[in-house]
């Protein structure tokens, strides 16, 4: 993969573990459930990308995973852990700050035209 393929991976696994998280929060998902739903939000993302990320989040104490049926099938259940929550709930705050700059017409100005000492929102 070349790198800058790899740099948008990057910015989207976020994203996807905060979606991750909301599901878990409210029902124990599993993975190909999990896939088609991140389908229907636009992300492409397949076995191979999504089930180290499961990994990874449960190994960070995000998830916790518990044996289950589902569609007649044996499947690997994860759901939130306590720290998981809290993640999600700091998420929440984070991304609707992130949601509104991003709909903002012009960001705070922080380059070379940043107003000094004021915040420029209220000028
Ligand atoms: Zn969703």
């Amino acid at each position: 993969m070349s790198p800058v393929k790899s740099h948008k991976r990057e910015l989207f696994y976020g994203l996807i573990r905060i979606h991750v998280l909301l599901h878990a929060s409210h029902e124990p998902i599993f993975g190909l459930a999990m896939m088609e739903e991140l389908a229907h939000h636009g992300y492409r993302i397949g076995p191979g990308t999504l089930y180290p990320l499961l990994h990874g989040m449960e190994s960070s104490g995000l998830l916790r995973t518990l044996p289950g049926q589902a569609g007649g099938r044996a499947r690997r259940l994860y759901r939130i852990t306590p720290a998981g929550r809290e993640a999600l709930r700091k998420a929440r705050v984070k991304v609707d700050e992130l949601h509104h700059e991003l709909h903002e017409k012009r960001p705070r100005r922080i380059g070379i035209g940043r107003a000094s000492g004021s915040d420029q929102r209220e000028s």
